[in-house]
């Protein structure tokens, strides 16, 4: 299989690398080096570009219930999994309300909610130590997580967003992780995907209040007379307090609000938009791409 990476984006500062990368069927999707080089996984967070849908769906929607049709998202699901390298079939979806259920994803799961009903009823993060069985989060602002343990290969894909974070569900993952899976949270590699960032990420008083609670005077500020919070520095401290290291975690940086020509943004769009996806599965061997 063959990619083409078509820039970097360096990030300045302790963030991260990730590339933007792509397929020859036209689907760009980002990676994370520190994910990548591991080489024990495929994995995206895709972007807009590549698929079949149209309107504010353009183009590459992976969201289901919603004005866009359903063989158009479907195909977009097929598109993204061949741009990744995986097969469509094995693609798991999670199902996201906004709790911090973490649950696990076998063989016997792959094509839930995609080729096959949802299976589960809250599930905001999956994770597997099954090889072929790709994990997909999605969302539109929301934070993508990406994990994997470099010991056992088990791989998480985390949906959080403010009340996920808040509540601390990347790094319950992470727990997760090695609880059912063996090896220590010290092996952690995560990547944070694009999301809103605090300059764009305004919120009631009563939403800062609990994150200041939870993680401190740093986790909100206060832009005029409105509070923006900080959701990824929330996650990457509380993956830290789990014993995740903070050189093991690769932040893209990235603003789906400031992107949202090349990502969908809930709050940039009005809430017209489809999802992207944060897709990860654990793979035999390092393949010849
Ligand atoms: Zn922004």
């Amino acid at each position: 299989m063959f990619i083409i990476i078509l820039g970097l984006r360096e990030i300045k500062g302790d963030k991260g690398m990730f590339k933007l990368v792509t397929a020859p069927n036209g689907v760009r999707y980002y990676i994370s080096d520190k994910i990548e080089n591991t080489g024990l996984v495929r994995h995206g967070f895709t972007t807009r570009a590549g698929g079949v849908s149209s309107g504010c769906y353009s183009s590459l929607n992976l969201r289901f219930n919603c004005d866009d049709s359903r063989e158009n998202v479907l195909e977009n699901y097929r598109l993204a999994a061949e741009a990744i390298g995986i097969s469509p079939q094995s693609l798991v979806l999670s199902c996201q309300v906004h709790e911090d259920n973490v649950l696990n994803a076998s063989a016997e799961d792959r094509g839930n909610g995609i080729w096959r009903d949802n299976r589960f009823k809250s599930a905001d993060g999956l994770v597997t130590n099954e090889y072929d069985t790709a994990l997909v989060t999605h969302y539109a602002d929301c934070v993508p997580i990406l994990m994997v343990n470099v010991n056992t290969g088990a791989v998480a894909s985390v949906h959080s967003g403010w009340k996920g974070t808040v509540k601390r569900i990347a790094a319950k993952a992470a727990v997760k992780l090695t609880a059912d899976y063996g090896g220590d949270t010290g092996d952690i590699i995560a990547a944070i995907g694009p999301s809103i960032r605090i300059d764009h990420f305004e919120v009631g008083d009563e939403v800062a209040e609990q994150f200041i609670n939870e993680f401190g005077c740093d986790a909100a500020k206060k832009f005029g007379e409105k509070y923006h919070v900080d959701m990824q520095q929330s996650i990457i401290r509380s993956l830290m307090d789990v014993g995740v290291k903070r050189e093991n975690i690769d932040d893209s940086g990235i603003c789906t609000y400031c992107e949202c020509e090349s990502l969908y943004s809930h709050r940039a769009s009005n809430g017209n938009r489809g999802t992207h996806g944060a897709i990860i599965s654990k793979i035999r061997k390092q393949d010849d791409r």
